[in-house]
């Protein structure tokens, strides 16, 4: 029998079972984990350099307000702190992503592995949860392992290599949770137009989501990165949260740096230079040629034209071609590519400041298990570590009082 019994070592979960020990030392907490070995995925984040906040992450930052207690309880302030408090120390960037100063996700791992061993929580890992049973004032898990409350951490169904494989939604429906429908989220859109001659090219764009009726459904700006199946990059992955229908559109603006006028002076310019050069060359000093290819096509012009055939409309529509360029979304890379889940267990149904569920006492839920979302940027691990200390907390002190 353990006083607390976290299911799923992820982000969240090891830091609830850390938090519950550190609130109350006296209490036995269980940290119970499918894979042969815990946080696993943490070592995937960040390209191996774990982003792991974000200084400017508040209650905005999230898809519910219902993250509003959470987040002012566990700021990203005090994440930094808790990491600091457990070994780690942490650098940010220019644009307030958190990493560790290592810069090395497996050092954020190792520090977490070390204070679970110092607090002597009991690791039990190769054990997958397939069921949760609620025993009068207890839990039963698996019907073997018995605790006075439960944690779960499971995470959502993106990246199942890693692990989440959605296990976790069977468990907390069968304690009576509501479970939205779920989608792949900061994944990679695939479009109908053949992009495979754009392969491997990076543009800095503004990218404009919208439903196949022209209402805009989300917006973004930075990288976009040209696959042959279609469109990567951190400003797609970001409006990504928003497909939940095939044929959106995506709208690139391709020179968001320059301004309409500015494009138009820049060819008019080239024009009066050098009217025999192919607009396609003119284009080199702003675009990779291959994106300007791509605008020529869209506009309709023979991809041989030169400077002196264009005329001040065929400039005007140039440029708007290149603001708003269309693709059409007919779907995403899925789960198997995506970083995190959107949707999960209704936040609704669980208490906002202590994570604890209405429904069963002494059942706990934290990270992507909720229906919680970010974009990029340290801001999903925010929400997972914030929640894996507020449950932890919680869970102790009920079990103090
Ligand atoms: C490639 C990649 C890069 C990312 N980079 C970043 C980043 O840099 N910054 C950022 O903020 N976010 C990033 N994310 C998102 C972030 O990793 C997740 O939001 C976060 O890990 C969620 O934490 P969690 O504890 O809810 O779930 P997870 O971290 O997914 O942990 C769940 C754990 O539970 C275990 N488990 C699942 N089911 C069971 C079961 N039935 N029984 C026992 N154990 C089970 C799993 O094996 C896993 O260890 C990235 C995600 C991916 C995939």
């Amino acid at each position: 029998m353990y006083d607390i019994a976290v299911i799923g070592a992820g982000a969240s979960g090891i830091v609830a079972a850390i938090s519950a020990k550190k609130t109350n030392d006296n209490l036995s907490v269980a940290l119970i984990e499918a894979l042969p070995k815990i946080g696993k995925k943490i070592l995937a984040t960040g390209n191996g350099r774990c982003n792991l906040t974000n200084l400017t992450a508040n209650t905005k930052s999230y898809n519910t307000k219902a993250v509003s207690a959470v987040m002012g309880n566990c700021p990203p302030n005090k994440i930094i702190e808790f990491f600091s408090s457990i070994g780690l120390e942490c650098v940010t960037d220019s644009e307030s992503r958190v990493y560790p100063m290592s810069n090395t996700a497996t050092g954020v791992l190792d520090c977490l592995r070390f204070e679970a061993d110092r607090l002597e929580i009991d690791v039990i890992t190769d054990t997958k949860v397939t069921s949760v049973r609620k025993n009068n004032r207890t839990f039963v898990i698996n019907d073997s392992i018995e605790c006075r409350k439960v944690v779960v951490a499971t995470g959502g169904k993106a990246a199942p290599s890693q692990g989440s494989d959605g296990s976790g939604y069977p468990i907390i429906k069968s304690l009576g949770h509501t479970v939205t429908q779920l989608y792949p989220g900061l994944v990679q859109l695939t479009v109908k137009e053949n992009l495979k001659f754009l392969k491997g090219i990076r543009v800095k764009a503004t990218v404009s989501l919208k439903d196949k009726n022209g209402k805009m459904l989300d917006k973004s700006e930075g990288e976009i990165l040209f696959a042959d199946y279609g469109l990567s990059g951190i400003a797609i992955m970001d409006v990504s949260r928003s497909v939940k229908e095939n044929n959106c559109i995506c709208s690139l603006d391709i020179l968001s740096d320059m301004k309409n006028e500015a494009v138009y002076e820049f060819i008019a310019k080239a024009k009066k230079r050098n009217p025999s050069l192919l607009l396609e060359d003119a284009l080199c000093g702003i675009l990779p040629k291959k994106v300007g290819y791509l605008i020529i096509k869209n506009s309709g012009f023979r991809q041989d034209i030169t400077l002196r055939e264009l005329r001040n409309e065929d400039i005007n529509k140039f440029v708007c071609n290149m603001k708003n360029c269309v693709f059409t979304v007919i779907g995403t890379r899925g789960f198997d590519s995506a970083q995190i889940t959107v949707g999960g267990a209704v936040f609704d149904e669980f208490d906002t400041k202590t994570l604890e569920s209405k429904f069963a006492e002494g059942l706990y839920c934290t990270g992507e298990l909720l229906d919680v979302d970010a974009p990029c940027g340290g801001f999903n691990l925010q929400w997972a570590w914030a929640s894996g200390i507020v449950a932890g907390n919680a869970a102790a002190y009920s079990l103090t009082r």
